[in-house]
């Protein structure tokens, strides 16, 4: 038995399912997941000392590689003064004022500790400032696990939500409405019907929890036109998009213009935080300035606030960046392309359908791909020693300290790869 095996047979008895999130648990591609010692780069280094070129980047944070050393030196400094003060910080300022330059329309942010909390109080900010209490959000869009975004569409033609978990009230998922991503009339339904009660549409602007899938042309700029007619927010969750598409995130990539946004991921620079902001007006609803109640005893907390500044410190010092990470993803979708697959792609976020060649363009689509093809793939890349998410609905993440050699390696193994070469 490997050393990671063993560790996860005690990790089942101790944990759910052996993790403390569950794809972590490899439960769409079968096995064991692999425990991890240390990462350093492009490397993660697991308990029996093999060594894996990681595409998942820890779901998105660490767009610099694992262990970048100014970050680290940062946060070790940091730590050294005290790891929690519960009072404020001039660090909070910086990070915030970061979050400002690079965002456009935000003014003003409040820190959070996780994406979940960022996305659960803009909508609760949403609500307040509106005074209405319904939501819209799209199917295969996730927006962390707060119980009002838990929800997913009832069968058939029906535009009520239903709870996407056990344990979540019906009532919650009463005042969220789902509608089809892409799909410009599903969202103009459920405002028909909703008449003066919708107080924000929710939307990854770039999806990329069901797989990458990007908006169509016109599609965003439809959600602020109709959100701005009938008095409703346009939230943006950049938890994955934020600073990954850009320093200036969705609305940089896009255009379009939203009201309030979400950051979490890079912005945490691999440490518990996210943010949400917006205009001075909005954000001035928020406790204690407002009606808006939202607090946390680790809120800002010194150590992840300092991981954030230095991680964004380098990307603003490097925006050439950027353009490096998307010419390298594009390589990796040319290699994808060529085995025939469909590939979605925005910046250096990419997802290979296993989906015989049809488009994906919303969750329906995503649902189609062959999950056997997928796990296949995912086995044979890593018997090449490539970690890709353990998950066909899941992003491939280029970080900063993917060379070109390594993917270059990366493409070779996928032009090796055959359709049942990983199979046990
Ligand atoms: C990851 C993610 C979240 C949730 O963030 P956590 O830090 O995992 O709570 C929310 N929205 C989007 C778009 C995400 O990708």
């Amino acid at each position: 038995m490997s050393r990671s095996e063993e560790l996860f047979e005690k990790a089942s008895r101790l944990m759910p399912g052996g993790v403390n999130s569950p794809v972590r648990a490899f439960g769409a591609v079968g096995g064991h997941p692999f425990f991890v010692r240390r990462a350093q780069g492009p490397w993660l280094y697991d308990e029996d000392g093999r060594r894996y070129l990681d595409y998942v980047c820890s779901w998105g944070p660490c767009i610099l590689g694992h262990a970048c050393p100014p970050v680290i030196e940062a946060v070790q400094k940091a730590c050294a003064d005290g790891l929690t003060f519960g009072a404020p910080t001039q660090k909070e300022g910086i990070l915030a004022e970061m979050i400002c330059a690079c965002v456009p329309d935000v003014e003003m942010v409040r820190l959070v500790s996780s994406g979940t909390e960022a996305v659960m109080s803009a909508v609760r900010l949403a609500r307040g400032f509106t005074g209405r209490e319904k939501i819209i959000k799209f199917a295969g869009n996730y927006h962390g696990h707060s119980d009002g975004l838990l929800v997913k569409a009832g069968s058939g033609m029906m535009t009520q939500s239903v709870p996407d978990s056990a344990g979540v009230p019906e009532g919650y998922a009463k005042t969220t409405l789902t509608a089809v991503y892409n799909d410009p009339d599903s969202v103009r339904r459920l405002m028909e019907e909703n008449r003066g009660e919708v107080a924000a549409v929710v939307v990854e602007p770039v999806a990329a929890n069901m797989g990458v899938v990007p908006p169509e042309p016109g599609f965003l700029e439809f959600l602020r036109a109709i959100t701005e007619e009938n008095g409703a927010l346009l939230v943006f969750d950049e938890v994955i998009t934020g600073f990954r598409l850009g320093l200036g995130g969705a609305t940089e990539y896009t255009g379009v213009h939203a009201d309030l946004h979400t950051f979490g991921k890079i912005v945490g620079g691999g440490m518990p935080l996210a943010a949400y902001g917006g205009s001075e007006k909005i954000m001035s609803c928020v406790a204690p300035l407002g009606p808006v109640y939202q607090a946390g005893t680790l809120s800002g907390n010194p150590a992840a606030v300092t991981a954030g500044i230095a991680t964004l410190k380098i990307l603003m010092d490097r925006p050439q960046l950027y353009r490096e990470l998307d010419e390298k993803a594009a390589r990796l979708e040319r290699a994808f392309l060529e085995k025939g697959l469909t590939v979605n792609r925005a910046g250096s976020l990419l997802t290979p359908f296993f989906t015989g060649g049809r488009e994906v363009k919303n969750y329906d689509g995503a649902l189609r791909c062959d999950r056997r093809a997928f796990a296949d793939y995912f086995a044979w890349m890593l018997s090449q020693d490539i970690y890709v998410a353990p998950s066909p609905f899941e992003a491939m993440f280029v970080s900063a300290a993917h060379s070109d050699g390594l993917i270059e390696e990366t493409c070779r193994a996928i032009g090796e790869w055959r359709a049942d070469a990983g199979r046990d």
